[in-house]
């Protein structure tokens, strides 16, 4: 990695640089997919996404209603409506019969959330996209290097966007975010969007933005990107353990029916009475957080959209009984012991 800083330094190429180019080309390489197109941050790779996509005013957007806040803003910001679904309570993800039967022909877009690592089957709301010509645009930020029929977040919709942002599995120095695609046109759209609109220096063909990826990032992300699947499996090894351990926890809900490809970004379980639990478990110096404590339709950001308490039950539930324990590559064994001890203790 010095190597390659110096190298940024040296030819002062700090936007746009061929470090830039060349992780594009390994990141697609790796998403097996056609093309990368490297931007600011993973909030502007779902915006910019929709936007190559042609969403905007007058268009709604389906996604679920437990996800980082991110998925719904970047439909406010292409200027759509994002409309809300339940999700599944045994996976936490998008209910796929829900986004089916939420989908119109005012949908532009479905997001599905591949959230904590774990990817959506999208076989059904692909189908129902389709038939009411609305795309599906992925929301690969927590799941880099989750995998189904040999096939990785990208391939499983028209677009996927993914977030470099340094807690996620792949993870830059600062802010980074991408979005992989097989399409010729979504990525040549996506490089317009990108810088400013134009793609010879002065002509701005569209109004464009500004979010690209830095050099230096760019550098760390490669170096990174090498050791992405070694890590993914000590995540794996670390899940594993984890469920063993709390199989003879009663009050814990470990997470069920996980398939090989699960990139196990988040370690999440069911508890009863969470908040009083994270409480005392964070008490005994365990590192638990809640991802997340409040659904979107609940935030303040988004109330205008009028889906009160009571609209989407199970992630609400879902809100109020989720707990993440600490989760990383390398996560050792008696690390992950002290927390299940914890937990124990604190459920007892
Ligand atoms: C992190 C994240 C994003 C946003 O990425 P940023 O790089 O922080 O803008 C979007 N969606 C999900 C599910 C995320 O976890």
């Amino acid at each position: 990695m010095e190597q390659g800083f110096a190298e940024v330094l040296a030819r002062t190429a700090f936007i746009d640089g061929p470090q830039v180019a060349r992780f594009e080309e390994e990141y697609a390489a790796y998403s097996r997919v056609r093309h990368c197109v490297a931007v600011g941050n993973g909030t502007d790779a779902l915006e910019l996404a929709l936007r190559a996509n042609g969403v905007g005013p007058g268009d709604e957007c389906v996604l679920p209603a437990n996800s980082f806040i991110a998925t719904a803003e970047a439909v406010y910001r292409a200027g759509a409506t994002p409309v809300l679904v339940d999700i599944d309570p045994d996976t936490f993800l998008i209910d796929s019969a829900a986004a089916v039967a939420a989908i119109n022909d005012r949908t532009a877009a479905v997001l599905p959330v591949h959230l904590y690592g774990r990817l959506v089957d999208t076989t059904a709301i692909r189908a129902a996209a389709r038939a009411h010509d609305a795309v599906v645009v992925e929301d690969a930020a927590q799941s880099q290097g989750a995998t189904r029929d040999g096939k990785r977040a990208g391939a499983f919709g028209e677009i996927a966007a993914t977030s470099f942002y340094p807690g996620k599995n792949l993870g830059a120095y600062g802010d980074g975010g991408a979005v992989v695609t097989d399409s010729d046109e979504l990525a040549e759209r996506m490089r317009l969007l990108r810088a400013h609109g134009e793609r010879v220096r002065h002509r701005h063909e569209t109004v464009g933005f500004n979010s690209r990826l830095d050099s230096l990032q760019a550098v760390v992300l490669s170096a990174k990107l090498k050791r992405l699947d070694a890590w993914n499996a000590l995540r794996r090894e670390a899940a594993m353990r984890y469920e063993a351990m709390l199989a003879d926890v009663d009050a814990v809900r470990a997470p069920s029916g996980a398939d090989e490809g699960h990139a196990w970004h988040l370690y999440v379980v069911r508890v009863p009475d969470r908040d009083t639990i994270l409480e005392r478990v964070r008490a005994e110096g365990i590192g638990a957080a809640i991802h997340y404590p409040v659904p979107i339709h609940l935030t303040p950001a988004f109330a205008y959209l009028g889906e009160g308490p009571g609209s989407f039950p199970e992630a609400e539930r879902a809100a109020g009984e989720i707990l993440t324990l600490p989760m990383f590559p390398g996560i050792t064994e008696q690390q992950q012991s002290a927390v299940v001890d914890a937990l124990k203790k604190c459920t007892a």
